[in-house]
């Protein structure tokens, strides 16, 4: 059978993939393209993810696309709206119509002579061929395998159940048990209020606390402004507002970070009242932002404290017990159920084996170019969104750049794009500077970024709206190519 061929391939059909299709039917319309989704749904994360509360931790207003509005009422919305959302838009664009379910992609190999990849994905134990002139990843950061949960000692001797948030059981009744979440991140935030509305008592158990912050769950300026203006109109001004503060903000976490940390930490203090001690529970050892800010819509879960249905307790696991957990301090935690909200495992470009030309790619060894193609690959680019701001806000510009560099090749009937950088003073810097367990832990495995442009990862959406939408695609680093296809070899060959 031949191998069937599409101008782009899309991996994941999430928030990402969706967007990807979008931009590529509107920017780059004479481009054939398919998505290629591991999984038997659309939506990614918001369709995985089915613990209790389930909700976003930034603002829908930037983690919507640029193109679609987001209406509802609530701007930290909950995860079925925002899989309906990006249901809606797959359906609405007529995206879905390009998704292969259940097709998840193992290896890619690249062919300079017939500028194209071959894509090899594993559907119902059966491996598919597809080849591809471009190859955009758009998988996620994560393994949809499972979560991360770390060798707890004596786990084997308890009798409760032991549940990890990626991998939710739909049955599990905790109406009135004793719940331990372990964790202080944000589905470890999420995870005990909303438990603990109809648990006996949810206790959150961490080695060591997060910033939290909370912010009202509906956004009253934005839910006005749709009133007078139009959707689109109303939509863009929010999310103008909200990339322009969230930017200060990281901005003054990073220039005076005792400031913001004091400002923080009274915050927390204002919501629990004097005689709570925020200092040992949410006070952290390093800097905002540093790690990921964690936010809590409308204090949920300081209303549960103050309302003694959860507790915070900052201490260090000895063992499991046949009834709980028994703390380095002493104490011990009765649980009927324990909760492990102890991270994700980071996954490396989706998982992919890639060889260019034979050369297989070492991930590790590659370095990032604008944050989304790598030296020396060629026509191959990633969406990775931003860890200080909304995902949807870097994939939009990612998109929008594939867009142009296709555009670029089509002008120039050139076949192929590759980033080089022959520049030996580049210094080479972890791909994420997040001091969080998952991230370090994952780190040594994913590429790097540069110490300068383009190959510097900004984490600032103004410098990659100028970088990504604005700056010439011709710039010296990213060379576009035609390599002369293996039948004009041969032919030349049999010439001479
Ligand atoms: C619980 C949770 C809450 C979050 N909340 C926020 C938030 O509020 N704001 C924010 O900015 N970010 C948040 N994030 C990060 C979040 O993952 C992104 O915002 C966004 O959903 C990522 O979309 P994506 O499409 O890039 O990846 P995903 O949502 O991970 O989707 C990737 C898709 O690609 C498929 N796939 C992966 N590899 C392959 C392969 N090799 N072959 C075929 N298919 C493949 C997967 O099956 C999946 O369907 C959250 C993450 C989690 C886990």
């Amino acid at each position: 059978m031949a191998t069937e061929h599409f101008d782009v391939l899309i991996v994941g059909a999430g928030l990402s993939g969706i967007g990807a299709g979008y931009h590529l039917q509107t920017q780059s319309p004479d481009r054939s393209y398919v998505i290629l989704e591991g999984r038997e749904a659309i939506g990614g994360t918001w369709d995985l993810f089915r613990y209790p509360g389930i909700r976003s931790d930034s603002d829908m207003y930037t983690l919507g696309y640029s193109f679609k509005p987001w209406t509802e009422a609530k701007a930290i919305a909950d995860g079925p709206s925002i899989l309906k959302y990006v249901r809606e838009t797959a359906r609405d664009y007529g995206i879905d119509k390009h998704i292969r379910y259940g097709h998840q992609v193992k290896a890619a190999s690249w062919s300079s002579e017939d500028a194209r990849w071959t894509v090899e994905a594993v559907q119902g134990g059966k491996m598919v061929r597809i080849t591809a002139n471009f190859l955009f990843l758009c998988g996620g950061y994560y393994s949809y395998e499972g979560g991360y949960t770390p060798d707890f000692p004596g786990v084997d001797k308890f009798k409760g159940k032991l549940v990890h948030p990626q991998k939710w059981p739909e049955d599990l009744d905790y109406a009135g048990k004793q719940v331990v979440v372990i964790g202080s991140g944000a589905t470890a935030v999420t995870l005990v209020p909303a438990m603990a509305n109809t648990a006996g008592h949810v206790t959150m158990l961490q080695r060591s606390p997060t910033y939290v912050v909370s912010r009202p769950a509906e956004d009253a300026m934005a839910n006005k402004l749709r009133k007078w203006l139009p959707a689109k109109l109303a939509y863009s001004i929010i999310r103008w507002r909200n990339v322009l503060f969230g930017m200060w903000f990281f901005r003054l976490a990073r220039t005076k970070p005792a400031q913001v940390k004091q400002n923080i930490i009274d915050m927390v203090r204002a919501q629990l009242g004097p005689d709570y001690d925020v200092g040992k529970h949410f006070t952290p050892n390093y800097n905002p932002w540093d790690q990921r800010l964690c936010l809590v819509p409308d204090a949920d879960l300081f209303e549960a404290i103050n309302a003694k249905t959860a507790s915070v307790v900052t201490d260090h696991i000895e063992t499991f017990t046949p009834t709980g957990i028994k703390l380095k301090s002493g104490e011990e935690l009765k649980a009927d159920i324990i909760v492990s909200a102890t991270g994700l495992r980071l996954e490396v470009l989706n998982g992919i084996k890639f060889t260019v030309d034979g050369r297989a790619i070492d991930a590790s060894q590659t370095l990032g170019y604008k944050g989304m193609m790598y030296d020396g690959v060629p026509n191959l680019a990633s969406s990775f969104g931003y860890t200080n701001a909304s995902w949807t806000l870097k994939c939009d510009l990612t998109c929008e750049y594939v867009c142009r560099v296709l555009n670029h090749m089509s002008r120039t009937g050139t076949r192929q794009a590759t980033p080089r950088n022959d520049d030996p003073t580049i210094g080479q810097e972890p791909w994420l500077d997040f001091s969080s367990g998952y991230v370090q832990r994952a780190m040594e495995k994913f590429p790097k970024q540069g110490s300068r442009a383009p190959w510097k990862l900004h984490q600032n959406y103004a410098r990659d709206l100028m970088s990504l939408r604005y700056a010439k695609i011709e710039d010296g680093v990213l060379e576009f190519s035609n390599p002369k296809p293996a039948v004009v070899k041969v032919r030349e060959k049999v010439a001479a």
